[in-house]
């Protein structure tokens, strides 16, 4: 767990994650080690910001001279409208995880980041089911999209798949069941597995070389990677998101390339 600090008492510092809450986060211990294999001297710490105070809190973090901050769980949205310079892809997703204060910028690295862990990989084809429709679901559902993916949603309340697709401007299908004929990906973006839950998905009827990605993590597998494996499929949990959002964002406030096997090493030591 980290050491956290209300954004109110924020400690002198250069980079921040800001959620709420907070304390669970990883990204402290992974850019820390980025720095260290990089030699510089910046301190990344996890500050506490209640819902609803991200804009008072990273007006006073501007103030104090930090670099820049990663936004978590519930301030994406709050980054995104803080800042006055946004891409196109933060535009359209209205949510950003990276700020940069020296030109009161962000960026949205979960889109890219998401996309990062993909390339190199063999899917057996372009076809994506992505169960849940939150905010992370956003963000893959939109790289996958870009990226030419035909995507299908399931989730508990539909109603919420079909306003992300709109929202999106994105063409996909709304499914009843956590089933797709064929995929070739099934990414588990619910939180489910945070309250120990499995999704009743019908591995048989995906393609039988599909890759199951879950986006949590835990020290053990989640119940979603555990019910693929037992499936007999290959399986990838939210580490490697994790450093891949993370490189992403580093690489954009310091103009120079993440140590990617540090960020994702220091993850891995954490959880096995
Ligand atoms: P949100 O709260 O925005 O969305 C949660 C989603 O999960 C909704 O679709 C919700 O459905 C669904 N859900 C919640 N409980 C259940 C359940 N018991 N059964 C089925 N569906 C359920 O969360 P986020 O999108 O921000 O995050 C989701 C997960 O992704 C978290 O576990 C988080 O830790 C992980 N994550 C990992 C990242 C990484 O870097 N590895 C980055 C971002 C997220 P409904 O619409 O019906 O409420």
């Amino acid at each position: 767990m980290n050491r956290v600090f209300h954004w109110r008492e924020a400690p002198p510092a250069d980079y921040a994650v800001i959620g709420d809450p907070v304390a669970h986060s990883l990204s402290p211990k992974m850019h820390q080690a980025a720095y260290e294999a990089l030699r510089l001297p910046f301190r990344y710490v996890a500050i506490h910001v209640p819902r609803g105070e991200a804009r008072q809190a990273l007006d006073a973090l501007a103030s104090l001279r930090y670099r820049g901050v990663n936004a978590t769980v519930p301030h994406k949205e709050d980054a995104a409208r803080w800042a006055t310079k946004r891409d196109n892809l933060t535009d359209r997703l209205n949510a950003a995880n990276t700020i940069r204060f020296r030109d009161r910028s962000c960026i949205n690295t979960d889109i890219t980041g998401f996309w990062d862990t993909l390339a190199g990989l063999r899917l057996p084809n372009s076809k994506a089911l992505i169960l849940g429709a939150g905010g992370s679901a956003r963000a893959v559902v939109l790289s996958l999209a870009m990226h030419g993916f035909e995507v299908a949603i399931w989730n508990r309340t539909k109603a919420n798949a079909t306003q992300l697709l709109s929202t999106l401007g994105v063409r996909g299908e709304v499914l009843d069941q956590p089933v797709l004929e064929d995929a070739g990906l099934v990414v588990n973006t619910t939180s489910a597995s945070l309250q120990g839950e499995d999704l009743a998905v019908r591995w048989e009827r995906l393609h039988p070389d599909a890759l199951a990605y879950d986006l949590m993590y835990s020290r053990g597998p989640t119940p979603f990677l555990a019910s693929a494996a037992a499936h007999g499929r290959k399986a990838m949990d939210g580490r490697r998101l994790l450093a891949a959002q993370g490189a992403r964002s580093l690489e954009y406030w310091l103009d120079m390339r993440a140590p990617r096997d540090v960020m994702l090493e220091a993850l891995t030591e954490e959880g096995s």
